[in-house]
């Protein structure tokens, strides 16, 4: 692990309350491991009974997700993704649960998610095909034990007792 200021080796330190930290001699500061932040979105119509899912260009059915840009909220990532990926607008959202990812190092931030109703117009560089599911369709067409199926999960339970 090297430094991402200076460049230096770094050093493994006691912190306080932290355990041993990650630390640099020559900025005489911690380095704590850094990770990404993505939101990943269980996209409800303005109804409330239908789930929109997105089959990635690896094939993969999923729920919709984005980075979160330097400087931005995540319900501003949302509003953005959701307008890049899909033309559609925002009307709510929700926060429900997060999971840390550890194959690309970010932690992803679920939430529920509604739209207003409109036909969707798909960016074909991030998404192949779109459709919507219903409740029971949408958990059967993610892969299970996935990241994607631990939210999905936690976020049809939250809209079945009506909790959104
Ligand atoms: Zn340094």
């Amino acid at each position: 692990m090297f430094c991402q200021e200076c460049g230096n080796k770094l050093i493994l330190k006691f912190c306080e309350n932290e355990g041993l930290v990650p630390y640099c001699e020559t900025c005489g500061t911690f380095r704590f491991p850094p990770f990404k932040t993505a939101v990943s979105m269980c996209v409800v119509n303005r109804a409330l009974d239908k789930i929109l899912l997105a089959k990635h260009t690896n094939g993969e059915t999923l729920l919709l997700a984005g980075y979160v840009k330097k400087g931005e909220s995540a319900e501003k990532t949302i509003a953005r993704e959701i307008r890049e990926e899909t033309g559609l607008n925002v009307i709510k959202t929700k926060y429900v649960a997060s999971r840390y990812h550890e194959p690309r190092n970010v932690l992803m931030l679920n939430f529920i998610v509604s739209v207003s109703d409109g036909e969707t117009r798909l960016n074909p560089e991030e998404i192949t095909e779109a459709a919507w599911y219903s409740f029971d369709e949408a958990l059967g067409a993610v892969t299970s034990d996935s990241t994607a199926a631990y939210f999905l999960n936690a976020d049809v339970t939250e809209l079945k007792k009506g909790r959104f």
